[in-house]
């Protein structure tokens, strides 16, 4: 038995997380007039861009593609340096955001959720946090980020190392002395292939510990102008329009043909100019077939494989460096300057893990089955336990039990990437099968104003619950299974199959269809008033 008085709440809306999902959150809750809170569990805000401080950090999308694009004024007076903006940079702008938009007084920092659990009498959640803090809210948006929780790799004697070891989704603040320091660096992502260059010329030794080639490419980063910034500031609606329209969320020009409508020399040439396209402009600007027709994808890996190998001079290491097991896009590609360069240093080696296998860590290094090195630094960069991570270990339990730890362990089942059945006014923005191939806070843009928005509603019809119901789950999972295979993050050994987690399920976690999928399967959602049955008012059960 229920009483209204039960029902009560500290906070209407609570938002785990202040990192760029977070902090946008917690903005459209207050402009929408809702009480609102956000716990952190960082010292500060940032989120990702708060905790992955190591060395030449940064976007490998355009900066002004990657900020937000809710106000103008702010888009204008924030003169990002580059076109990739490093982390330090971004870690600023985020504060600015917050500073700007009064946001700070809103946030407690410090405060690691560890239980949150569903009162379905009371219609609200108890969150709790480590230091004993209890919020109850009406709503909850766990904005707590896919790549949170660091990997690190399962190597026999990790703890014994002596040196300094650091995951780089956990870098220390204090900045770290590589100075004349013997380094291995383990996994060739797009972190710890951006750290290489960035070490190689100050450490005395760096080892990269390499057990998958990456198709790398150049970053191809430029300093922002000053009629760079003016074109953006003057055609603002129109870079708006196209972020928010673009399936990728980039604003670079499509090559306007397929790989068919040239021939094998014009196809050279176009990948010459592939080569120098800005970042991801690899993937979002080449032939339209390019990830659909696997001859021309092994074509274009066929020009890659000859760059890498006419940049690393060793022939040996160069052939250790060219993926074999993937095409180019199958996995998410990194974007960097000077990778394949660093390993004509003297000072460079890179150890193939396919070569030789770790044996264990110990006090001094690392054993592989080529024998020891003695290290002062280690660096993970391992990547993170994807999309579930954070979810399934913050205690959550939603209506009827529902124990996401548990209840995930075959893979994460949800509606949209951000909510599910049985967890009632919980929201997940930027959660499994939340993003889809390309810029991450452009999808989450879409799923934080899809659930502002949808919040606002429920208030002007009287409705203060939203769960999506069996049916609605189904449908959106039924659609991943089904596009899944056409996805272009098709290889299954990466971390957007769960692969790089031992014991992890193999599941596709990302959004397979994309923003039209998204949009089209919300709009079927909202064609009624009650959203298929999705929300309803507890007035109608108190008492029941
Ligand atoms: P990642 O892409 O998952 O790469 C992890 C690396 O560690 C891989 O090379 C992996 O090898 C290796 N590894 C994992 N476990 C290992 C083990 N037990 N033994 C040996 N090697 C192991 O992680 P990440 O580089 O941190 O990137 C994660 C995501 O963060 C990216 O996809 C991207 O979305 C984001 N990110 C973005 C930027 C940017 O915007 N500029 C920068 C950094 C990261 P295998 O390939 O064999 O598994």
């Amino acid at each position: 038995m229920a009483s209204r008085s039960d029902n009560e709440v500290d906070v209407e809306v609570l938002v785990i997380g202040a990192g760029v999902v977070g902090i946008y959150a917690l903005y459209r809750a207050i402009e929408a007039g809702f009480t609102a809170r956000t716990l952190e569990a960082g010292d500060d805000v940032g989120g990702v861009w708060y905790w992955n401080r190591y060395p030449a950090a940064r976007f490998d999308s355009e900066s002004y593609t990657y900020g937000y694009l809710f106000s103008k004024e702010l888009f204008d007076d924030w003169k990002w340096e580059e076109e990739f903006a490093t982390q330090p940079e971004i870690e600023r702008y985020l504060n600015h955001v917050v500073d700007r938009f009064d946001l700070r007084r809103h946030i407690q920092t410090g405060q690691r959720v560890v239980s949150a659990r569903w009162d379905d009498d009371g219609n609200r959640w108890e969150v709790t946090t480590g230091t004993g803090e209890t919020v109850r809210a009406r709503w909850v948006i766990s904005a707590t980020g896919g790549l949170s929780v660091p990997h690190y790799p399962e190597i026999e004697g990790l703890e014994d190392f002596q040196g300094e070891g650091h995951h780089t989704g956990a870098w220390p603040h204090e900045p770290l002395d590589f100075a004349g320091k013997r380094v291995a660096i383990i996994g060739n992502g797009p972190s710890g292939g951006q750290i290489l260059p960035a070490i190689s010329d100050i450490a005395a030794q760096v080892d990269l510990y390499q057990r998958t080639p990456t198709w790398t490419t150049p970053l191809n980063n430029a300093p922002m102008t000053e009629e760079k910034r003016a074109w953006l500031s003057e055609n603002f609606d129109q870079v708006v329009q196209t972020l928010t329209q673009s399936p990728t969320g980039f604003m670079h020009p499509p090559a306007g043909k397929f790989s068919t409508d040239d021939t094998p020399e014009q196809r050279q040439a176009f990948y010459e100019q592939i080569w120098k396209a800005p970042g991801f402009g690899k993937l979002t600007s080449n032939y339209y077939d390019m990830t659909t027709n696997r001859e021309v994808n092994l074509e274009f890996c066929d020009f890659l494989a000859n760059k890498i190998r006419s940049i690393v001079a060793d022939p040996v290491t160069a052939e250790r460096l060219i993926p074999t097991d993937h095409l180019f896009g199958a996995k998410r590609p990194p974007f960097i300057a000077g990778y394949f360069e660093s390993f004509n240093k003297p000072n460079v080696s890179l150890i193939s893990l396919r070569q030789t296998p770790f044996v264990r860590v110990d006090a001094t290094g690392i054993e592989t089955t080529e024998g020891h090195r003695d290290y002062d630094i280690i660096v993970y960069a391992t990547g993170f336990d994807f999309g579930t991570g954070a979810l399934t270990r913050m205690g959550v339990v939603g209506r009827d039990g529902l124990d996401l730890s548990t209840d995930w362990e075959d893979g994460p089942s949800d509606f949209a990437g951000f909510s599910a059945h049985r967890l009632p006014n919980f929201f997940f923005p930027g959660g499994p099968h939340g993003a889809g191939g390309g810029n991450y806070p452009r999808y989450s843009q879409d799923q934080i104003d899809w659930i502002s928005d949808t919040l606002v509603y429920a208030r002007e019809h009287g409705f203060d619950r939203f769960e999506p119901t069996a049916e609605h789950e189904e449908a959106w999972m039924t659609m991943v299974a089904t596009l899944a295979p056409l996805s272009i993050f098709s290889a299954e050994h990466s971390h957007y199959y769960g692969a790089n987690v031992v014991g992890k399920p193999r599941k596709f976690l990302l959004n397979p269809g994309g923003r039209g999928k998204l949009h089209e399967m919300l709009g079927e959602m909202t064609a009624t008033e009650s959203f298929g049955g999705a929300l309803a008012s507890s007035d109608e059960r108190v008492g029941v």
